[in-house]
C-alpha cells in the first residue's frame, strides 16, 4: 500500500486529536500532534517550550518559526517515512507552505486535508467542559476566545488553500466519536 499522508484541522474543540489518534492507530502510522509536541516541550521546560508556553497559555498561535521547526524535525525521522497524520499543523498559509515545500524535498505528497466542522456554540461548551475533566491551562474562558479568534483569521484560510488543490474533505463532527470515525473512513476511501 502507498503511504498514507493525511492531515486533519478544525476549529479548537472539534475532535481532531481524538480523531487523529485514531486513525494512526487504525492505519499504522504515527500521529504527529503539534499541540502534544508544545505541551511536551513545555513540560521539559526546553527552549521550545520557553518560547511557546506564553502564547499557549493565552490561547494564541505559536511562532511559525517554533511551529515549522518541531514539525520538520519530526516528519524527518524514520518512522513517519510510511505516512503520518499531521493533527493541529498547519495553522497558518505560512505553515501550509513550509509543509508543502518539506514534502517536496522528502518526495512525498498529501493524500487528504480532513477538515471536521462543528458550530461555535457547541465548541464552547466542549472546550468548558474539557476545562473540567483535564485541567489544560489554555482551556479557560478567555483563552477559549482567543483561539477560536485566531482559528478565524488565521486557520479557516487553509480550506480555500487545500480546496484549491482537491485534497479536501469537510465531515461533520457533530455526533458521537465513533460516527465522526466513520465519515472520517468514507472521507478517505472516496
Ligand atoms: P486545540 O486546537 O484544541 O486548541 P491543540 O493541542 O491543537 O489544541 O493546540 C494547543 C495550542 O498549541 C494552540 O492554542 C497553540 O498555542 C499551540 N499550537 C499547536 N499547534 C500549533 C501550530 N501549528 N501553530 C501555532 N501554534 C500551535
Amino acid at each position: 500500500m502507498s503511504a498514507r499522508r493525511l492531515l486533519i484541522f478544525g476549529p479548537p474543540g472539534a475532535g481532531k486529536g481524538t480523531q487523529a489518534r485514531r486513525l494512526a492507530d487504525r492505519l499504522g502510522v504515527p500521529q504527529v500532534s503539534t499541540g502534544d509536541m508544545l505541551r511536551a516541550s513545555v513540560a521539559a521546560d526546553t527552549e521550545v517550550g520557553r518560547r511557546a508556553r506564553a502564547h499557549m497559555d493565552a490561547g494564541e498561535l505559536v511562532p511559525d518559526e517554533v511551529v515549522i521547526g518541531v514539525t520538520e524535525e519530526r516528519l524527518e525521522q524514520r518512522d513517519a517515512q510510511q505516512g503520518f497524520i499531521l493533527d493541529g499543523f498547519p495553522r497558518t498559509v505560512a505553515q501550509a507552505e513550509a509543509l508543502d515545500a518539506l514534502l517536496r524535498k522528502l518526495n512525498a505528497r498529501l493524500e487528504r486535508c480532513i477538515t471536521i466542522s462543528v458550530g461555535e456554540d457547541e465548541l464552547v461548551q466542549r472546550l468548558l467542559k474539557r476545562a473540567h475533566l483535564e485541567r489544560r491551562s489554555d482551556d479557560n474562558e478567555q483563552a477559549i476566545r482567543v483561539r477560536m479568534a485566531e482559528y478565524r483569521e488565521k486557520t479557516a484560510p487553509l480550506l480555500d488553500y487545500y480546496r484549491a488543490r482537491e485534497v479536501l474533505a469537510e465531515v461533520d463532527g457533530r455526533g458521537s466519536v465513533e460516527e465522526v470515525a466513520q465519515r472520517i473512513e468514507e472521507a478517505i476511501c472516496a
